[in-house]
């Protein structure tokens, strides 16, 4: 680049006035010459042909140029003696057209520089970025560099490289605007003159810091343009006589020569105290190098990088700074590690040690495509274009799951800064979480409040460098995919994209023709393979799933299907199943990410990318990649390595939540749900996963199983005969209603684990032949292809041992199954004199079913009768255990009789567990509750039970606990219980405890002649079911009145003579409004929110079509506040009878009445399974009267009774 001097600008006209040849003006104007900068390139021959004729006019004219125009600041003689040594130097911006003055020059954080050379060491100019106050084009290719008091003129090569100088000289005076701590002129050791041997004049020298500044003169070091700096950590000084001293350095020995003996003595202390603090300076960049990764350039991998982005915690080179510097201090806050010494506190410090270039790059350069990575010798464009892309777009970032989803950063952001994870923090705020939300905590309500808090230090630093961070934040997927670059093209055929499912089949006219090409992450399709410009395409980014549809779905044999974030589905078809498989995964190939490769490799029907969230992360949703091969889903999350793998066929229950569009699995010991980001896509996985639960194809491994790896058919078909059906004569020999077997059968193998057999509405011989048609029905048998060598088991003294042998081979679902199903004939043939069924007669029956033949001879009923008989010894069953399960059989038998006759009695009754003061075992209590049962009536049961007396002010309530989400409520005595019971959830129970606020709440209301409250309460909603709450507690005006709950959000106060309280004026409409009888009272709000008080209130919303639900956090100041809140809902909602007085008095006099059933411990609840299971079970109890009236019958008291339903159901175990 070429240097211009001041005066160049000079007009032209003066100039020739000035060497007297004005004459010659009118014609340098006709040449479009107007400054003495453009007259530059003059030559001879050309002022000849301008009609400059004389030969000593010429020499006059072109003589001046060249003594005005290429002297620049006068220093170049004044360097001519520096000693050059080859250095290795950085590459030049770009070099300069012939014509101009040569200079090397060096942009940097601190600097613009100029130098004779490339290799030159020190510089003829150095000017402070902080004095540059702007950059100006003027004309082609050239730029001024305005400074506050001077104007530097520079032409570059070419217009392209003009521009860039200018760009960056912009983004430096932008940067440096706001900073400046690089102004050498700040503060200084020691100042004055100096005679450098050599030099005809002194220079001003500034000792500062740890640099020495050379400047012609005092006025060039006021205006902070100087000659060179000289870095006095590679310095030493060295006297050499009376008034001279040496500064050496590698490059250049540089002798001074002070005015007088003492002012040298100065001068070498201030310069040896230079040396010192450039050393100690080191100090810094020593600890911070001692993690090994940041002894190179995070950005260049350059050695020993002695600058640092504080708020990004990466280290680089002084050549990636200055684009670092470019970014400007709201991306990249850039500090050198040697001299901005303040700032390296020791947080600051740790922090690097804690983050530093390996982990920080671990996030900021995940994806950094070979081709685009930096090496020690790329240039200045390649290194702004790559930081520029690496932190200011965040191209390379490593995305974070929660990534777009503010809420859910911001939140995770909160809890994260409590803990010592600052590249989770990093990873956080880099993908757009907010250093400055919102905590929902008013006095720790900054993230950063938060850290300090919990002492978060290193937490605290970071938020603090990067509080003014701007984070780019719009979404942009192909960064966050980085594809491979895949390349596939063919002829497809294609119909036309849709915005909705394809129910239909679609033949072949539906299809056209169309040559695809897939490359650089486009997939485009043309008319055909001559066109160049496509009919349509999507980019690989926008592909959230891929569908492999099974053969002969449409008119062409293979298809597949793509869905686009746009919620747009293409689908693809070609008769050939190898350019099909060839293109589905090309496809796949590109949109899913490296990290997840692996379910390439699966022969996949369906792959795409889903968020879902799971027990432990519910606040939060996750990104993973699902791939879905048979009844497999496969799940990889981005940080993850390895895949997590459900069986869906083991699911204990999948549903959708339609509102929310989530998909619930529940398997054992975990629950997943898959949130429907996009409609189509999500509708698509939902009923592919709907399909791949249910049994897929006809064999026992096939069907939906139990955890124990029984069919759930079977088991439930066992299950169901066992307790209905031991008793009944011919029980599996007697024919049911072909139609209800048929119509049975198919609801199993429609959705095994949503029938619910219930006595009444199935009747025990349409279950036990539903049970006899799955097994002849089954693909490959219950014995599998072994089935032979069952039968030819002929030798009877070794058969038990064959059959031990062939069991021990038989395939784990066969195993469980055939041992369950024994164990069962076992008992109902111990059961014969009730049922009829014997050994015999079980084995005719079962062994063709089993055995799948024809029952011509009896080969296949003598295994049968072998493994019934010799149950116990083929299975190595525990009989003790089977004895057990024997006496179980035999009490449901007795009791099922007992009450044959009164059958009914009991329906809509239930027993539930109930515990007294606080949940634990032997609080338990086993309640039939019948409908019209209330919660006093429950209570007095239990305390009697107990033998508890009541004394007065004694106010025993049955209490509806909910211990997840920390809350309580008391029923009112007069509640129905059965309902209250139902509708618990599985971390919910009754308990029976005294209500302490009772008195108090009582005498409040008593004072009160209206019952109504007004008054501030911190408000926090919830709407959503799946645990996303929104906002933080707010103070908001409440009015409660006899029919309505009002919210406020400002209130006018209106002055009332009679109202103690301020109300809100008749026209300040409400924000809000709830019924108040569509509400339900909690004591209590879970930790989890974070209540501002631990006075709270949990107020259950749900309309009265059951369609809305939502629910709401109020927190009191006060207990008082709380309970008279309380106390006033109470009051409203019963009608005033909180705590009628009479049903003392009545119970009392209805004491003897018995509350017809106490069972002591004796539970029959089905207690087995999953939560989930037991659920169901307890749904299906209530609508199953046989089982209630069961227990009716119990004799009271009985409390040794130790059947239970564990029992019952551990025979097909
Ligand atoms: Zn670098």
């Amino acid at each position: 680049m070429s240097f211009v001097p001041p005066e160049s600008s000079q007009p032209v006209s003066d100039w020739l006035s000035g060497l007297r040849l004005d004459q010659y003006c009118p014609a340098f104007q006709e040449a479009g010459l107007g400054t003495l900068w453009e007259c530059q390139d003059l030559s001879s021959a050309q002022l000849q042909r301008m009609g400059v004729a004389l030969p000593g006019h010429r020499k006059r004219i072109l003589g001046s140029l060249r003594k005005l125009l290429p002297s620049e600041a006068g220093m170049e003689e004044d360097e001519e003696r520096e000693e050059d040594r080859p250095v290795a130097r950085e590459r030049t911006k770009f070099r300069a057209s012939l014509i101009y003055q040569h200079r090397w020059v060096k942009l940097d954080a601190e600097y613009l520089r100029y130098f004779d050379t490339e290799k030159d060491v020190y510089s003829k100019r150095i000017i402070p970025t902080v004095s540059i106050t702007g950059v100006v084009n003027v004309g082609e290719q050239k730029f001024e560099v305005v400074t506050h008091n001077r104007t530097f003129l520079f032409r570059a090569e070419c217009d392209s490289e003009r521009s860039e100088w200018v760009t960056v000289l912009k983004s430096c005076v932008r940067a440096t605007s706001l900073d400046v701590t690089f102004n050498p002129c700040v503060s200084y050791e020691m100042r004055g003159y100096l005679e450098l041997r050599g030099l005809r004049s002194k220079l001003y020298t500034v000792v500062c810091a740890d640099k020495v500044f050379l400047y012609k003169n005092a006025e060039e070091y006021r205006l902070g343009i100087g000659i060179t700096s000289i870095d006095m950590n590679v310095g030493n000084v060295k006297e050499v006589d009376r008034r001279a001293f040496d500064l050496t350095t590698p490059y250049r020995i540089f002798s001074f020569v002070a005015d007088t003996d003492q002012l040298k003595d100065q001068w070498v202390e201030a310069m040896r105290n230079s040396i010192a603090e450039a050393l100690s300076n080191y100090e810094v960049a020593e600890r911070i190098w001692a993690e090994p990764s940041n002894q190179m350039c995070a950005d260049c991998s350059a050695a020993k990088p002695e600058w640092a982005a504080i708020n990004l915690a990466v280290v680089f080179c002084k050549r990636c700074a200055g684009e670092h510097r470019g970014l400007g201090p709201s991306i990249s806050k850039v500090r050198s590690l040697k001299m901005d010494k303040k700032v390296w506190t020791e947080d600051l410090i740790q922090l690097f040690l804690a983050l530093g270039n390996e982990r920080a790059n671990q996030f900021w350069a995940a994806n950094v495509p070979p081709s685009e990575a930096l090496t020690l010798n790329s240039s200045s464009e390649e290194r702004r274009r790559f930081i520029t892309a690496k932190y200011r777009e965040g191209k390379y970032r490593r995305y974070h799951p929660l990534f777009g989803n503010q809420r859910e950063l911001n939140n995770a952001l909160c809890i994260n800064v409590q803990s010592s994870d600052v590249c989770e923090t990093l990873a956080l705020v880099f993908c757009g979480a907010e250093v400055s939300c919102d905590t929902g905590d008013p006095e720790l309500a900054s993230p950063i409040a938060l850290a300090q808090h919990h002492g978060q230090n290193l937490q605290v630093e970071f938020l603090t460098q990067n509080r003014n961070t701007e984070v780019k934040v719009s979404i942009d997927r192909v960064h966050y995919m980085a594809p491979p670059s895949v390349t596939h093209n063919g002829f497809l055929f294609k119909t036309a994209s849709m915005a909705r499912p394809i129910t239909e089949k679609k033949g072949k006219e539906e299809f056209s023709r169309r040559w695809c090409v897939l490359n650089d992450g486009n997939f485009s399709y043309y008319e055909s393979d001559k066109n160049a410009t496509p009919n349509g395409g999507l980019k690989m980014k926008e592909i959230v799933c891929l569908a492999v549809n099974p053969p002969e779905t449409h008119g062409y044999d293979h298809t597949f299907e793509l869905y686009s974030d746009a919620e747009r589905l293409y689908l693809f078809g070609t008769d050939n199943p190898e350019t099909m498989r060839e293109w589905v995964k090309s496809i796949a190939k590109s949109f899913i990410p490296a990290a997840a490769e692996d379910l390439l490799l699966k022969d996949f029907e369906r792959i795409g990318r889903l968020r879902y969230k799971d027990r432990l992360n519910r606040e939060m949703s996750r990104l993973g990649w699902f791939c879905l091969v048979g009844s497999s889903l496969h799940i990889r999350l981005e940080e993850h390595t390895t895949d997590e793998t459900i069986d869906l066929q083991k699911l204990l229950e999948l549903s959708i939540q339609p509102e929310n569009e989530v998909l619930v699995l529940v398997e054992r010991g975990r629950t997943l749900y898959i949130e429907g980001e996009r409609k189509l896509d999500f509708q698509g996985w939902a009923a592919a996963i709907q399909r791949a639960a249910g049994s897929t194809g006809d064999t026992l491994s096939q069907q939906q199983l139990t955890e124990a790896d029984i069919p759930v058919i079977v088991e439930r078909c066992i299950h169901f005969t066992t307790q209905y059906g031991l008793t009944s004569e011919g029980i599996y020999r007697k024919s049911g209603v072909n139609s209800k077997i048929a119509a049975l059968l198919e609801e199993f193998r429609r959705d095994a684990r949503c029938v619910w057999l219930k006595e009444g509405e199935h009747q025990v011989d349409d279950v036990s032949n539903v049970l006899k048609r799955f097994f002849r029905d089954i693909e490959e048998g219950l014995f599998g292809q072994a089935a032979d060598s069952w039968l030819s088991a002929t030798e009877e003294s070794s058969r038990i041992c064959q059959y031990r042998l062939l069991f021990s081979n038989l395939p784990r679902v066969n195993q469980a199954t055939l041992r369950a199903l024994v164990n069962h004939l076992y008992c109902v043939q111990r059961f014969a004199d009730l049922n009829q069924m014997t050994l015999h007669n079980l084995a005719i029956v079962f062994g063709p079913t089993l055995f799948q033949a024809d029952g011509q001879d009896y080969s296949a009923g003598r295994v049968i009768e072998d493994l019934i008989q010799h149950y116990v010894t083929i299975f190595d069953v525990n009989e003790q255990q089977l004895q057990k399960q024997l006496d179980e059989i035999t009490y449901i038998i007795k009791l099922r009789d007992n009450l044959t006759p009164k059958a009914g009695t009991g329906s809509g009754d239930f027993i539930c567990t109930v515990y007294l003061e606080e949940k634990k075992e032997t609080a338990e209590q086993h309640v039939k509750i019948p409908a019209t049962m209330t919660a006093a009536e429950l209570t007095f049961e239990i305390l009697d039970r107990r033998k508890i007396t009541v004394k007065e002010k004694d106010y025993w309530c049955c209490f509806e606990v909910n211990e997840k989400e920390e809350l309580e409520r008391p029923l009112h005595c007069q509640e129905k219980v059965l309902p209250i019971f139902h509708s618990l959830g599985t971390d919910s129970h009754l308990l029976v405890k005294k209500h302490f606020s009772m008195e108090a709440m009582l005498v409040y209301l008593a004072s009160k002649v209206e019952v109504s409250k007004h008054g501030m309460m911190k408000f926090r909603e919830e709407r959503s079911l799946l645990g996303l709450s929104t906002g933080s507690f707010n103070d908001r005006y409440f009015i409660l009145t006899s029919t309505s709950l009002r919210l406020y959000k400002e209130i006018r106060v209106r002055v009332s003579l009679f109202l103690p309280l301020p109300l809100p004026l008749q026209s300040n409409r409400p924000e809000r409004e709830w019924p108040v009888k569509c509400l339900k009272v909690y004591q209590g709000i879970k930790r989890k929110l974070r209540p501002p008080t631990c006075w709270g209130l949990t107020v259950f919303y749900e309309n009265e079509k059951q369609e809305k639900q939502e629910r709401q956090y109020l927190c009191c100041d006060t207990q008082n506040e709380m309970r008279e809140w309380f106390a006033t809902f109470m009051s409203i909602q019963s009608g005033g009878r909180v705590w009628p007085a009479e049903w003392l008095k009545s119970r009392a006099a209805n004491h003897s009445v018995p509350l017809d059933a106490r069972f002591g411990n004796v539970s029959l609840i089905p207690l087995r399974g999953s939560e989930n299971e037991m659920r169901n079970s307890v749904a299906a109890f209530t609508a199953d009267p046989l089982a209630v009236s069961l227990i009716s019958q119990s004799q009271p008291g009985s409390a040794n009774h130790t059947a239970n339903h564990t029992a019952l159901c551990s025979q097909t175990q």
